[in-house]
Formats: C-alpha cells, structure tokens, sequence
C-alpha cells in the first residue's frame, strides 16, 4: 500500500459562543501516497489551511481521522505523538512572521532539534544547520545572520531548512510561494521539487490559485466551504473538470498560449463565499452555483467515483437527481 496518510471525515469545527459554531472543515477524506505532492486548492476562507493545521497537530479536530503510516495520530497519547511529529512538518505562508526576527538563522534551524534532543552536541549542530542551509540554496556562512538580513525568498528558504532539520517524511506546505514576488515564485518550487527527489518527500501542497498547485502536484483536490468538491490526478483536473466549482476557478486562469483557441466553458463565480457559521444546506455551492436545481438545496450531493480516481460532489452526475441524463428512461 502505497498511502502515507489518510484522512477520513476530518472535522475541525470552532466554537464562537452564543451557540454559533464556525465549521471550517466539515467532513473531509483523501488519501497522501508516498512521494507524490497532493494540492488542495480553494478560495481564502474554505478551510485548507485549517485542515493543514489540525492534520498536523496544531488544532484538536472536533471529528474523525488522520492516519499516519497505518496509525491513527488521536489514539496515541502525547509522548507517541511527539516522536511522531517528528516526521511531519510545516512549511508556512508568510516567510517574514514565522521567522522570529530576533533569533539568528542558526538558532531557527537548530531549534526543532533541540526540542527533539538531536545533535545534542554544538559543533555538530552547526554543521547540520550548514548542511541543511546548502541544501535549500543558500551559503553555509550565513548561519549568524538575522532573518531581516534576507529576502522574501531566501527567507522562505530558511523557513523551508527548518523544515527539513528533522528529517520529515512529510511535509505540508501552506501557500509557501502565496507572499513572494512572481520573479521568486518559480524558484522556491523548483526547490522543492529538488528536495522532494533527493530527499524522497511526501507533500500536501495548499493553494489559492489552480494555476500554482498545477505546476507540482500529481493529484488534487478542490475545497469549498469545508468540504472536498473533487479531487482527481491533476492533468484530468484541467482537461475535464466536472464540479461547477472547478470550473469557475479554472475560468479565472487565462490560457497562456493566444493562438490557442479557448473552449473552455467559462463560469464567472458571482456573489460572496457564504458564512461557515451558517453555511447553505444541500449543497454548499448552490448559493452561487449556476446549475443549481431544487434538490441542491434539500440533498447534500454524495461523493462519487465517476472514473477511476475522479471523485466529484455535485448532483449533476448523480443519475437519481439529473436533469440531463435519461439512461434510465426506457426508450421503444
Ligand atoms: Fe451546483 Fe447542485 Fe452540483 Fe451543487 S450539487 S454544484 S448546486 S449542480
Ligand atoms: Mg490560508
């Protein structure tokens, strides 16, 4: 079996008081294979980071599981689940808030291992510490320097070394290229997919642009409003989006080649994300969804396998309530 983790019905849902709860993440599933970069994409506000966070333990789930390497992390109790966080680590959006300006590079990087007790001893933590600046880009000597000596994307760099310091199987990256300038974007990428091959690592790639995810993941999933629409191998993302959702934020992405002509069906997304405090009942897109039909409102469309690891959310390819397919009706 070729997964690393699994995630089923993860719910991470916040109490606001006065009995309104904010459900940021309502019931998600998928499973992270070995090696391979898994892109969750959505607009801010859907849930992704959320979900990242209490994948990795840094919020309680209200509900379900997170399944690493065959062990579910909410049964093991604190001393398991700190050795096991060890092989889980995060990489965050803003390179210039999760660097804390008044440690030196080296004390950044080092830190994750003196909490794990590991290269306890002081010279041969500097040489890791080197080690790992080499291996992210950046020279060796810079260890004493302060994260403001950096730019965005050398900054992400450290962020990224800090990271790597335990020797983690898996990593999520929270939108890591989001905060920089375009001109930098590209190369943090590369970067990690240097590092994802030399160092045999798993990601869970989060995103707010399709265009971004494309470029490194295998296979995606789309989020909205706490809940995974579809999820497919990246490639069939683009070429055949089914969920009315896919397609709006793939009608948002310009096609970089003018001679092409563009077929695409174009889905403008009208109107605001709705509240997670009060989200729609049915479907959670109908409120903006072009399709939508009288049982989007009363059903909460399940989720399918239309082809072999294409899975979509969305009463259009559910023959009991389509409008459009008659397969069922007999014709004489
Ligand atoms: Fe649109 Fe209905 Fe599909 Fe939801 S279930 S995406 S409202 S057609
Ligand atoms: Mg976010």
């Amino acid at each position: 079996d070729q997964t690393l983790l699994e995630v089923k019905n993860l719910k991470k849902h916040f109490s606001l008081g006065k009995g309104e709860t904010l459900k940021a993440v309502d019931g998600i599933s998928f499973k992270v294979l070995k090696g391979e970069t898994f892109g969750v994409v959505g607009e801010s506000g859907c849930g992704k980071s959320t979900a990242g966070r209490t994948i990795i333990g840094l919020y309680d789930q209200t509900d379900g599981e997170v399944i690493f390497k065959g062990k579910n992390i909410h049964n093991m109790n604190e001393k398991e689940r700190f050795s096991f966080y060890r092989n889980m680590q995060m990489i965050f959006q803003d390179p210039y808030a999760s660097l804390n300006p008044r440690s030196t590079v080296r004390e950044i990087i080092s830190e994750p291992m003196e909490v794990h007790g590991l290269y306890p001893d002081k010279k041969e933590r500097l040489e890791r510490v080197q080690e790992l600046l080499e291996d992210v880009g950046l020279n060796r000597d810079h260890a004493d320097r302060y994260p403001h000596e950096f730019s965005g994307g050398q900054r992400q760099r450290i962020g990224i070394a800090r990271a790597l310091a335990l020797n983690p199987e898996f990593i999520i990256a929270d939108e890591p290229i989001s905060a920089l300038d375009v001109s930098v974007q590209a190369q943090v990428v590369n970067l990690l997919k240097r590092l994802q091959k030399e160092k045999g690592l798993t990601y869970l790639f989060i995103a707010h642009d399709l265009s971004m995810v494309k470029q490194i993941s295998s296979r995606i999933a789309v989020m909205y409003l706490g809940h995974i629409v579809e999820l497919t191998d990246s490639r069939q993302l683009y070429k055949e989006p089914l969920h009315p959702y896919t397609k709006a934020l793939l009608s948002a992405i310009p096609i970089p080649d003018p001679d092409i002509e563009d077929q695409r069906e174009r889905i403008i997304l009208e109107g605001e994300l709705p509240s997670p405090v009060d989200p729609p009942s049915g479907c959670v897109f109908r409120t903006r969804c072009p399709y939508a039909m009288d049982t989007c409102a009363a059903h909460k469309p399940e989720w399918q396998e239309i082809e072999t690891g294409h899975y979509v959310a969305c009463h259009l390819y559910n023959k009991k309530y389509s409008q459009g397919d008659f397969s069922t009706v007999a014709v004489s």
